[in-house]
């Protein structure tokens, strides 16, 4: 690799696997059991708000019991002590990046930590139960509070920060996704189209696997830290 100072770096649920954490997809298909249109999508909030926030009361409530393993700490360490440009995008929607010393953070799809209030339109901290419906913190509306994350056929956050820094950057690396969501699935394709290198680390080829210059196949808690390892030394 050449000389590199910008860093973009994409992660996904594979990341999270083992905090504990399911990733999207599970063998069966399905998430937590649930069929992935039933509660991540604006139509199933519409239909059936009770199912959907209880659904991620119960995300939020399994953080308190999870902590970030060793690949989220070693971006912690990668993000304290890289000179260059760093920004770490991610998809998930847990907070173990945080707890892992991440700063240089964004969360492309939403915070289960956040709520999203659509009778004043604003965002603030959340960490109680959406599905009892309780007032927004801010306006004192009562049940016009949804989770604050990006649900399919919704927006992803931040995405002009986002392009810039991939625009901009020598080295793309992705984390434990499936590269099957876009936009984030095309983002290799932007780093490449911007000239930099480009790394995966996941657990299986995804389907995105060939556009990136290389490919390291493992588990996240051992591929992260070697890869920081050897990029700080
Ligand atoms: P995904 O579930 O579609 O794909 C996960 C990928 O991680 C797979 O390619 C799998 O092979 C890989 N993987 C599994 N275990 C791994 C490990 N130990 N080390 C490395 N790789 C591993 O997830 P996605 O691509 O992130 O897309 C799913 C969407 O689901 C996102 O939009 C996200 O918001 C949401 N989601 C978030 C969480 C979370 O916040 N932790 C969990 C589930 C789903
Ligand atoms: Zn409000």
């Amino acid at each position: 690799m050449g000389d590199i100072r910008n860093i973009v770096v994409l992660t996904g649920a594979g990341i999270s696997a083992e905090s504990g954490v399911p990733t999207f997809r599970g063998p069966d298909g399905l998430w937590e059991g649930h069929r992935v249109e039933d509660v991540a999508t604006p139509e199933a909030y519409r239909r059936d708000p009770d199912l959907v926030l209880d659904f991620y009361d119960q995300r939020r409530a399994k953080l308190a019991t999870v902590g970030p393993n060793p690949a989220h700490e070693a971006l912690g360490r990668l993000d304290a002590q890289w000179q260059g440009e760093l920004l770490i995008v991610t998809q998930n929607v847990d907070d173990l990046h945080e707890r892992g010393g991440a700063e240089r953070l964004l969360h492309m799809h939403g915070e289960l930590k956040s709520a999203w209030c659509l009778a004043c339109g604003e965002r603030h901290p959340f960490d109680g139960k959406m599905a009892a419906y309780p007032a927004c913190e801010l306006c004192g509306v009562s049940g016009q509070v949804r989770p604050d994350i990006v649900w399919f056929g919704e927006m992803p956050y931040r995405m002009e920060e986002i392009d810039a820094a991939i625009a901009t950057c020598d080295l793309f690396v992705s984390i434990g996704t499936s590269g099957a969501v876009y936009p984030a699935a095309g983002f290799v394709q932007s780093a490449r189209y911007a000239g930099a290198e480009t790394l995966e680390l996941n657990l299986d080829p995804s389907e995105g696997s060939i556009f990136f210059n290389e490919s390291r196949m493992g588990k996240a808690g051992d591929l992260v830290p070697e890869w920081v390892d050897g990029l700080l030394d």
